[in-house]
């Protein structure tokens, strides 16, 4: 594939191309261009050409091409998820998921864009009064991890496409496939040449370009927490606005009034949804001692059954890691809270057999007993890996959770209302969900708090967030 830059298709000045492999077999899927600053600025370039007339569409003109992106990527979801199976590594079932949760955002924000009002201020002059207008910021830069490459595209493009604004897209250097396959599909609509520029390469050229150059303005990123401190750090430098969603060790409290039934799938799920990797998971779980032993026996039960394999397979239920490195901590953050004292529950290991032998498959493990300063307990985890604690109530399980650098999601299961809102005044994190799954609603607004990042995707705050005020004031003569 090659990258899609002022409406035209683009190779690397240098010819040079990146392989990409999938996580299942280690197979060459296909190449991209190994582009870096100077083929960054030439997007930099179209899209700042583009800005001008893009934002003065009306925002229902701009609400009918996202509407209508949405339907063609959708009339294509069967060609564009294996892209994504093949790239990343997920189960196909599990790709189109999230190219439908893309969908979904893409819709929202091609609806709501041309639902907002703005505000009319009174003011203490005699026939003077102010009107708070919102306008478009300018070149965009979206920088994009590896584990959902296509809904977090979408949290930046969708509200950031919305307001006005024109992009520059820079995808994780090891699943770009399906996102430049996305973008394609999405000009179909009518996005007109320059709005939405797609390139790839190393995040230390292509990304580093995107977020020194002083002609993007704002920079949506997510990823791991050190480069988003460095992202800060130089787009701060240059006023840009930024966002930055980054890494998280949610805790989960399951309380022993809770639905125990309920609670299990979804912890399953929140855990080894995308074999570990996503911000959003249940990475560590704290349980009333009452329901404890029963809790972690569902659990063990679920972690056991699921089944393991090449995402390409129907019946796969979870994917191999992404990358022999990620494999690699995974085992290492296992062994040192074995070392430790942990007990293995469940998993602990490489699945055997010759459908695993040259993809980076690991089980799906429980951890019991695990001591405080285990790294499965201080660091976040990408895999999947999950530590259960027992606790004697509900200061001790908040407690717990709250002692960690992170402050992404959290959440609670319990039939108590009050137990449920005190956890949700307490919690220190950005997300707070009560007897449900973390799940990134396009309504809600979600980031985190502590090091897990600053400023909102998702809802009418990332909208705003694509947008800056401009204050008018009129005496009428
Ligand atoms: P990285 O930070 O390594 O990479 C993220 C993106 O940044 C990639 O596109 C990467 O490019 C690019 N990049 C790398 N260096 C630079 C640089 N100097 N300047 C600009 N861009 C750069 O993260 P991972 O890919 O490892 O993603 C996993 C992490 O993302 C986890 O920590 C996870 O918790 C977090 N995450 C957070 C979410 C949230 O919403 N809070 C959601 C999902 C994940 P390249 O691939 O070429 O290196």
């Amino acid at each position: 594939m090659r990258c899609w830059v002022n409406g035209e298709w683009i190779e690397a000045e240098s010819k040079q191309v990146t392989e990409i492999r999938n996580p299942a077999t280690g197979e060459v899927v296909d190449t991209v261009p190994r582009c870096g600053a100077k083929e960054t600025q030439r997007a930099i370039d179209a899209a700042a050409a583009a800005f001008p007339a893009w934002s003065a569409t009306s925002t229902e003109e701009r609400g009918r091409i996202l509407m209508k992106a949405a339907e063609i990527v959708k009339a294509k979801m069967k060609d564009l998820a294996p892209w994504l199976t093949k790239e990343q590594g997920k189960p196909i079932r599990d790709a189109e998921l999230e190219i439908g949760h893309f969908l979904h955002g893409l819709e929202y924000y091609g609806g709501l864009v041309s639902k907002m009002r703005s505000d009319f201020v009174p003011l203490p002059g005699k026939n003077m009064h102010g009107v708070v207008m919102r306008r478009p910021l300018g070149v965009c830069g979206a920088i994009v991890p590896w584990n959902f490459p296509i809904t977090l595209m979408g949290n930046k493009i969708g509200p950031g496409l919305a307001a006005g604004n024109t992009f520059v897209v820079k995808p994780a250097s090891s699943t770009p496939l399906c996102s430049i396959a996305v973008i394609e599909a999405m000009h179909e609509a009518g996005i007109p040449k320059g709005v939405l520029n797609i390139v790839t390469g190393p995040g230390g050229e292509v990304g580093e370009e995107l977020v020194q150059n002083p002609r993007v303005v704002r920079i949506g990123f997510t990823g791991e927490t050190v480069t988003g401190r460095h992202v800060g750090e130089v787009a701060g430098r240059h006023f840009k606005r930024v966002s930055l969603e980054l890494g998280g060790s949610d805790p989960c409290i399951v309380c022993d009034d809770a639905d125990l039934d309920k609670a299990a799938p979804a912890v399953a799920i929140g855990r080894f949804f995308n074999c570990g990797q996503a911000c959003l998971a249940v990475k560590r779980l704290y349980v009333f001692a009452g329901v404890y032993d029963a809790f972690v026996e569902k659990l063990v039960g679920r972690a056991n059954r699921l089944k393991l394999g090449n995402g390409m397979e129907k019946e796969t239920q979870m994917g191999p890691l992404h990358t022999a490195g990620q494999l690699k901590e995974v085992e290492e953050q296992v062994s040192d809270a074995v070392r430790r004292g942990a007990k293995v529950v469940a998993g602990g290991g490489r699945p055997e057999g010759p459908e695993y032998a040259k993809g980076h498959f690991y089980k799906p493990t429980v951890l019991v007993d695990v001591p405080e300063d285990a790294r499965v307990a201080t660091e976040e985890t990408f895999g999947p890996i999950l530590p259960i604690w027992k606790v004697k109530d509900l200061d001790e399980a908040l407690a717990k959770a709250n002692n960690h650098v992170y402050g992404l999601g959290s959440s609670i299961w319990t039939r108590d209302m009050t137990k449920a809102a005190v956890a949700a005044e307490r919690l220190e994190a950005g997300n707070v969900w009560v007897n449900s799954l973390h799940y990134g609603h396009d309504e809600m607004p979600f980031g985190g708090v502590k090091q897990s990042g600053i400023g909102r995707e998702h809802g009418i705050e990332a909208l705003l967030s694509y947008t800056e005020t401009k204050g008018v004031v009129y005496t009428m003569l």
